[in-house]
């Protein structure tokens, strides 16, 4: 009988877990999407491959789980770049990306329901069966993978931050995320902040090049990075906001001196939120507008809300035996590389399961591995759920020099890979 494996959120967890369990043999892989979209937060972010995020990317090419960062280097629109505090980044472009995901996943026979919000699972015997969605579908399946992310919904960007401010994931037309993780009996856990407030704002925010003036709009084109002091009020403002971040690794003075922007397609301005007023003070500002989120003047999405739990091979730790985790979802890692990462071992481990097959675990000798039990273990520690993690900077990144795991030298990555066994393991099937 041939089984299936229901993926539920599409954003790059999803998306990465849908490629990974049909790479693995599954007779059937479906990915459910509540928008009109895939990539969830990835289709307003774009930074790839800074710091040790080359490292993990390579690993996982390594390791035969690359698709999704190839379709991020063919999109690219600057590569091998640095900017404050970040080298040898390249820079997806944020409109391309999208439709290039979802062609190589329908291409690979992978059903893609967008529209789809799950709003109740069925459970019997100790194992989910059965998805329902708002729409009224029932979707029925063997393994299912939680990768709905922690952003939204409105309630929460309201009692925890600056009420709805009209982000990409686009909640009053779509409808809340659910957490599958908490349908089927998981203790769901928040993030905190450094101050100790529920859930973590959104980092950056995007704005119309077009809206630029025709010189800095130029500039961003040509060398992908502008940057442009803040007015000393403007800055000290700026500063308060830096540890409500949700991506520590931006949390560094440059940052609250400077506007910096990144070009994605769209001007990508490196910081949660600034006033539209402050901003248009700004010579080259004079006319900016807000393309996500819209209300960009007031806040940011707010993130880190039902966080579950799982141990290291991404399988949930709850009463159902059938169901695994990547992305946010999966805990404080922060990141399109990072959320690949755990998608793709969640995917892979799904078919494992599937197959009457032991799940593996990625060693802690990878970086790989080491931030999927590292991050595990630290969040259970007191006030580990106000720490974030990203290969990309703060803490790990920090972690991995020491332990000497960070490296931009492909071919030394590969024979790390290959001595633990690993090499491969995510493009081979095991059914
Ligand atoms: C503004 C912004 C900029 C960022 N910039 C960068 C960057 O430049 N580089 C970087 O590496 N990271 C960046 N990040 C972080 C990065 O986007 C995320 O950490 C990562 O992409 C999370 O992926 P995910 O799949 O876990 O979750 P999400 O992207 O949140 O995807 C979850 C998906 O699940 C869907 N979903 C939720 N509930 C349901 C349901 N009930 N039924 C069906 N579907 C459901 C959602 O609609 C969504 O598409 C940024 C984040 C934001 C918000």
């Amino acid at each position: 009988m041939s089984k299936r494996v229901v993926v539920i959120g599409g954003g790059w967890s999803g998306a990465a877990a849908a490629h990974a369990a049909y790479m693995a043999g599954a007779d059937s892989v479906v990915l459910v999407e509540r928008t009109d979209y895939l990539l969830g937060t990835g289709l307003v972010g774009g930074i790839m491959r800074n710091n040790g995020r080359f490292t993990a990317a390579e690993e996982m090419i390594a390791m035969g789980g690359g698709l999704m960062f190839e379709i991020c280097d063919e999109v690219s629109i600057h590569k091998n770049f640095d900017f404050p505090g970040h080298k040898h980044a390249s820079l997806y472009d944020v409109t391309a990306i999208e439709p290039a995901v979802n062609k190589a996943l329908v291409e690979e026979g992978i059903e893609v329901k967008l529209i789809h919000r799950v709003t109740k699972i069925n459970i019997s015997d100790g194992s989910i069966n059965s998805i329902h969605m708002e729409n009224g579908t029932v979707i029925e399946g063997d393994v299912f993978i939680d990768t709905t992310g922690t952003v939204g919904p409105q309630k929460n960007c309201t009692r925890y931050g600056s009420g709805c401010v009209m982000c990409i994931v686009r909640c009053p037309t779509f409808g809340p995320r659910t957490s599958i993780s908490g349908l089927a009996g998981a203790v769901d856990r928040n993030g905190f902040r450094k101050d100790g407030e529920i859930g973590v704002m959104s980092g950056s925010c995007k704005l119309s090049k077009d809206s630029l003036s025709p010189e800095l709009s130029r500039k961003l084109s040509e060398t992908g990075i502008v940057m442009v002091p803040f007015p000393e009020k403007t800055a000290e403002k700026m500063y308060s906001k830096l540890g409500a971040k949700a991506c520590q690794q931006y949390a560094l003075p440059e940052y609250a001196d400077n506007i910096i922007l990144l070009d994605t397609g769209q001007a990508k301005m490196m910081t949660s939120y600034v006033d539209l007023d402050d901003l248009r003070t700004i010579p080259g500002f004079e006319q900016a507008r807000y393309e996500d989120p819209y209300s960009g003047s007031l806040g940011n999405s707010i993130r880190y809300l039902d966080v579950t739990t799982r141990d290291n091979t991404m399988k949930v730790e709850c009463d159902v035996d059938n169901l695994y985790c990547g992305g946010e979802k999966a805990g404080l890692l922060v990141g399109h590389t990072e959320a690949i990462v755990t998608g793709t071992l969640a995917g892979h481990n799904a078919v494992r399961q599937l197959a009457g097959r032991a799940p593996i675990e990625i060693p802690h000798d990878l970086a790989t591995g080491d931030a999927i039990s590292h991050v595990r273990s630290e969040m259970d520690k007191p006030g580990g759920m106000s720490q974030k993690y990203t290969f990309s900077g703060s803490v790990f990144f920090e972690r991995m020099k020491e332990r000497n795991r960070y490296t931009t030298d492909i071919d030394l990555i590969q024979k790390r890979v290959e001595s633990t066994g690993l090499n491969d393991v995510f493009s081979r099937s095991v059914v």
